[in-house]
């Protein structure tokens, strides 16, 4: 077994670091900083947790800029989407310092008792799995409304992003959080499943492939734990005939091609009815050519490479083998080391791996429907249900589909996005539970009952 773990910018192919993996003693004595924090951190109060979220967001803000570089550095984001991540995760914490306390206080029930209420205590140490694509916004996302809850956290970042994990654990440690509050494990995959059999350990958070979604919360549900999965998308942005192209192109451009087509509510597929169908490609792929691929860490770059170079090869092969079954390159498909180009198909059909799986980088498969039913038809036609985009002037129609559509969310001219203030999740092979908002901060506490006669 491997000791070390080593870190590359996909950019240029550059050795960053490399880390030791923690030894058996190492990751048992930081579970066990994990518990006893929590012992005393449960007993705070939420206006104590609750302000150190004002200095968790001010760490953050002094620092955005380093933060930013080692985004940039370690996967290949775009610098100046970096830092609107870390702007994002910022947000975050202001959204909860104002908001946790209303979430988490004791709801009371009028029944027979004397007083009868919720309370939403906190569970323990949970353990997060979190994946490279948003490396820091992923991580917030658990962290802020687990610990705020009350709980600690343990963090298994993806090997890629070590320096970012690294670099979280501290930022949580500068805020002025408890020693042992938050903390990450540079470590393999065996050592989570042992993980999560242990005792200590009181639920799991995993954002990541659907793989590791089956595999972790097997592990969690055979000691009957509870998990909350995240995973992958293929997302469908449905265009009618009556779109305002004028004005949403930029963001059906934006919804696909954003951290160089690394997001799992990515637009993944677009649907795109009769009437508009021609006019939507030519104005689509002049966008798209737009979308030039430069050194991310230059300020004007839209394009990167994509995060690993075995990455950009697993995207060639899901379009080599749609091309077999009949798709038509209108742009793109080039790929050199970690770079794809944006790519754009057409002459897609149900049976290609571009419409069936999840694309993981920037290409737009443009699927042709005959109205709103045979596009919601299609976009319906998925394993996956992280969330559905519909262009249209018509709102009256849209809003008559809500019922239809199966996944966690439903955008009408707008593309799929988290916010700090919205529940965010899936169904189907993209998971469940829910980030995010007052939902999401439920859900590593112990709904608990409490019923009291005098
Ligand atoms: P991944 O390969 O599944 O890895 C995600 C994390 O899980 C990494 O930390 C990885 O560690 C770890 N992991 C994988 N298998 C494991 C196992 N058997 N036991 C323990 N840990 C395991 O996914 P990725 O390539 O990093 O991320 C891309 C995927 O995440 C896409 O499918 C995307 O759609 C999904 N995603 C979903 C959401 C959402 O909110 N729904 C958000 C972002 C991304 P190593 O790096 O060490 O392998």
């Amino acid at each position: 077994m491997k000791n070390t773990l080593t870190t590359y910018n996909p950019y240029n192919g550059e050795k960053l670091d490399d880390y030791e993996l923690f030894s058996k003693q190492k990751t048992q004595s930081v579970l066990n900083a994990s518990h006893s924090t929590f012992l005393d951190w449960k007993l705070t109060s939420i206006k104590k947790r609750t302000n150190l979220l004002i200095k968790l967001g001010d760490v953050l803000n002094e620092n955005i800029e380093k933060y930013s570089k080692l985004i940039t550095l370690e996967m290949g984001k775009p610098i100046s989407q970096s830092r609107a991540e870390i702007e994002k995760c910022i947000l975050l914490c202001d959204f909860y310092e104002k908001n946790a306390d209303r979430f988490l206080s004791d709801q009371i029930i009028e029944t027979e008792a004397h007083e009868s209420f919720v309370s939403y205590d906190p569970l323990g140490v949970i353990l997060a799995v979190m994946p490279w694509n948003y490396p820091f916004w992923q991580v917030f996302r658990f962290a802020v409304p687990t610990l705020t809850a009350g709980n600690t956290g343990l963090l298994k970042h993806a090997s890629n992003v070590t320096g970012c994990a690294l670099a979280i654990q501290e930022i949580f440690e500068q805020a002025g959080y408890p020693i042992g509050c938050f903390q990450t494990l540079v470590t393999d995959h065996d050592t989570i499943e042992n993980l999560i059999q242990d005792s200590k350990i009181k639920a799991v958070s995993l954002t990541g492939s659907e793989k590791a979604g089956v595999s972790i919360a097997s592990t969690a549900s055979k000691v009957l734990k509870k998990s909350v999965l995240e995973l992958g998308g293929n997302n469908a942005c449905i265009v009618l005939d009556d779109a305002d192209l004028d004005k949403y192109l930029d963001t059906m451009v934006n919804a696909r091609f954003q951290n160089s087509g690394q997001s799992c509510i990515a637009a993944k597929r677009f649907i795109v009815t009769e009437g508009i169908y021609d006019e939507f490609l030519e104005k689509f792929k002049s966008k798209v050519e737009s979308y030039t691929f430069d050194d991310p860490l230059k300020e004007s770059t839209k394009i990167g490479t994509q995060a690993r170079e075995d990455l950009a090869e697993d995207l060639k092969q899901q379009i080599e083998a749609s091309i077999k079954k009949g798709a038509k390159v209108i742009l793109g498909n080039k790929k050199e080391k970690a770079y794809f180009s944006p790519t754009i198909l057409t002459d897609i059909t149900e049976d290609m791996e571009v419409f069936k799986e999840e694309t993981f980088g920037p290409v737009a498969p443009i699927i042709k429907a005959k109205d709103l039913d045979d596009a919601i038809e299609k976009a319906s036609n998925s394993k996956f249900g992280l969330g559905t985009m519909l262009f249209t002037k018509d709102i009256e129609t849209a809003r008559k589909k809500i019922i239809h559509i199966e996944d966690g969310a439903f955008f009408i001219n707008e593309l799929v996005k988290s916010d700090p203030r919205l529940p965010f999740g899936g169904t189907k092979a993209s998971g469940y539970g829910r980030e995010l908002s007052n939902e999401g901060i439920h859900e590593f506490v112990n709904i608990k009952t409490v019923y009291i006669n005098k």
